[in-house]
């Protein structure tokens, strides 16, 4: 019996014809009712992935200590509204507000805590570990204006991309259809070229373009905002540094990687983030306004907000080897190259009167 979104996806292929890849994952992920992410809480050894605040405090303690010093950076607004997008079961933002607490009371006191989160189960899950301070909003545009400072971790890679096929000097939008025979999701080549705006890049035929229109666009908001009203953002996903060909399509469910098309609704599907796309973006909306540094990568990054300090502390404190060892096995997993150190990357958009944030020096990668 398929799931209730394969059902919808079917009956809208025989209507429409084949949809755009981009369409395929937005509902996918984003159906009101059949969502990937409005019917469950992924994440957790029960779930179909793991994310880095999920693995180790000191992820959310360390980009709580960043936010505080680009509030400092910023004059110190207050109030000041502190965002995270996508916030997952809250996790993050509890060990960044535990934190802050303690390092930081000013920053604490200042910030009107907002979260944007579309999922039920998850907002639940957030307000379970949050409390009844946050705000929560459906998208960036509804956040009230004023200065802010934005954390997203693994957000911008469950926003849909489009896929575009190289044939001769034209991209092709890359389709889903439905088999006739056995009726499984296919994927197809629409015939005329697309009129998607796509970066300059070496391709060959056959070559697979991501892009990512609504990631650029959130990114674009983000730094409209902090143009106009001052702050800061901070942007970690998994992606690549420099626009490139590819297909970064992937499924995840059970802690596995699955096929990409086969349980729409069922499994996490995401693509590879392309910062280069979302600092251009950025860096076109703010006009002159935002500064934007790095990507770092999440290994670097982390390292230079003092994770081996903080690790050391919380390894001294310890009761017992098992613990210690989890300690030190988080960490590691965050910053090793073969794991998450240089996969993942670390973006920061900043108001262009303030100094490079925390992490990222002389607007590069450390
Ligand atoms: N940041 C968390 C969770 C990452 S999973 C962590 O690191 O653990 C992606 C998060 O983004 C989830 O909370 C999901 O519900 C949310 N999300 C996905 N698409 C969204 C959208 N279009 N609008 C708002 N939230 C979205």
């Amino acid at each position: 019996m398929p799931g209730g979104l394969t059902a919808y996806l079917r009956s809208l292929i025989a209507a429409e014809g084949p949809i755009p890849v981009s369409r395929f994952m937005a509902e996918a992920l984003g159906h009101p009712e059949h969502g990937y992410y409005r019917t469950r809480d992924p994440l957790g050894a029960a779930g179909d992935f793991v994310t880095a605040p999920e693995i180790s405090q000191v992820f959310g303690e360390l980009i709580g200590a960043w936010c505080a010093v680009v509030w400092e950076q910023a004059g110190r607004p207050d109030p000041v509204h502190l965002v995270e997008l996508g916030p997952g079961r809250g996790t993050l933002m509890a060990d960044a507000l535990r934190a802050l607490a303690m390092v930081a009371p000013a920053f604490d006191a200042a910030a009107a805590l907002h979260l944007v989160e579309t999922g039920p189960t998850l907002r639940a899950a957030q307000a379970a570990a949050l409390g009844a301070r946050p705000r929560w909003h459906e998208t960036i545009e509804a956040l009230p204006a004023g200065p802010m400072i934005l954390v997203a971790n693994e957000f911008f890679d469950a926003l849909p991309v489009h896929q575009l096929v190289r044939r001769g000097a034209a991209w092709h939008e890359r389709l889903v259809g439905c088999d006739r025979a056995s009726a499984a999701f296919c994927f197809e080549v629409s015939d005329r070229p697309s009129t998607l705006e796509t970066p300059r890049i070496d391709a060959a035929a056959g070559d697979i373009l991501e892009v990512g229109p609504a990631r650029e666009a959130v990114a674009a908001e983000i730094a409209r905002r902090i143009a106009a009203h001052g702050g800061g953002a901070l942007i970690v996903d998994y992606g690549h540094g420099a626009s490139a060909v590819g297909d970064t399509l992937q499924a995840m469910r059970g802690h596995g990687y699955a096929a990409a098309l086969e349980a729409p609704g069922e499994a996490d599907l995401t693509a590879h983030v392309d910062f280069a796309a979302l600092a251009r973006a950025a860096g076109d909306a703010g006009a002159g306004g935002v500064a934007v540094f790095g990507p770092a990568t999440q290994g670097g990054f982390l390292r230079a907000l003092g994770i081996e300090a903080r690790t050391g502390a919380l390894a001294a404190a310890a009761p017992d080897a098992k613990a210690r060892e989890a300690v030190a096995g988080g960490a590691s997993r965050l910053t090793d190259p073969w794991q998450m150190g240089s996969l993942f990357k670390a973006l920061a958009l900043i108001h262009a009167s303030q100094p490079p944030p925390p992490g990222f020096e002389a607007n590069g990668a450390p």
